[in-house]
């Protein structure tokens, strides 16, 4: 009896027949997609999250290693090139490669960045530091837009994807530089959708809430020496505003995900907050 009531049960029949049967297209399905920064964090969750949703992926990253590894463990949808951001020729050479293997570039996804150990007093800036961050971060993301839409624009179509932060809606401690280059990468999207709409081309950015990625696992060390880097894993989970849930780069991967597929169409010169209310409940905190 509890057989037949499995069987009768609607929700049981559209599960089997969507899993087996579904003639629904994936979101991604034919889609080319290059990511810059996807050997780990943010990048690789997205270069998944796309691969599994029918996209082929270039993973364009500084670290050949790890890169080599994430595409070998993403299987034979993702290929790697290596990529520093901050040399204009290595992302322009990202995209010909990407077009070379798969003939076309739907999705650039310019999500590389850095946080240079900041320190948290401004006193003790090296101003050194503010050049590489904005290298990486602002004329790395604005490299790319550049080189994606040489290869968009004639085919009248493309989604261009960024990285920013929720630091470059509200700074915070030892952001100076680090926010700065994320208000930065909001000001590159909203000025090229502007540009870019009249090729059918969308440019949108994501901010996310902060995750125990690499390299904010290695700004806490700098901030919180002495601590044990599971401990500074959980301060960063504990931050979060909405209560039972924490931030994960798998949550940064759906937005893009959404952002780059046809479902957002007509969205365009948007900044996408992932950070579970943290920047409207930290101002309306009464
Ligand atoms: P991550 O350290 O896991 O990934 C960053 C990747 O960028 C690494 O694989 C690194 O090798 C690569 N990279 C660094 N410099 C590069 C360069 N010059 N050229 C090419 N690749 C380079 O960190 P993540 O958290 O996944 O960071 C991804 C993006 O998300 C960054 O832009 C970061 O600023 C942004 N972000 C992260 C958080 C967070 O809390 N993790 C929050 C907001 C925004």
């Amino acid at each position: 009896r509890r057989l037949r009531s499995l069987f009768n049960n609607s929700l049981t029949w559209s599960f089997f027949f969507n899993r087996r049967f579904s003639s629904q297209p994936a979101r991604l399905d034919g889609k080319i997609a290059l990511i810059t920064g996807a050997a780990s964090g943010i990048g690789k969750a997205t270069a998944e999250k796309f691969i599994s949703n029918g996209a082929k992926v270039v993973i364009a990253d500084i670290k050949e290693k790890l890169g080599q590894d994430t595409a070998k463990q993403l299987g034979p949808n993702a290929t790697f090139i290596h990529c520093d951001v901050t040399k204009e020729s290595n992302i322009s050479d990202a995209v010909d490669f990407t077009i070379s293997l798969h003939k076309k570039l739907d999705i650039m996804y310019n999500n590389a960045g850095i946080a240079c150990n900041t320190p948290p007093s401004i006193s003790d800036l090296d101003l050194a530091v503010f050049d590489k961050v904005m290298n990486v971060n602002v004329r790395g993301v604005l490299a790319g837009v550049k080189h994606a839409s040489r290869v968009m624009i004639p085919q009248r179509s493309g989604s261009i994807l960024c990285t920013a932060s929720v630091t470059g809606l509200m700074g915070g401690l030892a952001q100076h530089t680090y926010s700065v280059s994320k208000v930065a990468v909001i000001g590159i999207v909203k000025s090229l959708a502007s540009e870019l709409c009249r090729y059918g081309i969308r440019v949108n950015c994501i901010s996310p809430f902060p995750i125990p990625t690499p390299f904010v696992i290695e700004e806490m060390v700098q901030l919180f020496p002495r601590v044990e880097e599971a401990k500074l894993e959980k301060m960063i989970f504990d931050l979060s505003a909405l209560e039972g849930t924490v931030c994960e780069t798998n949550d940064i991967a759906n937005a893009a995900l959404f952002l780059a597929s046809d479902d957002a169409k007509y969205v365009s010169g948007h900044n996408l907050v992932v950070d579970g209310a943290f920047t409207c409940f930290k101002s309306l905190n009464f």
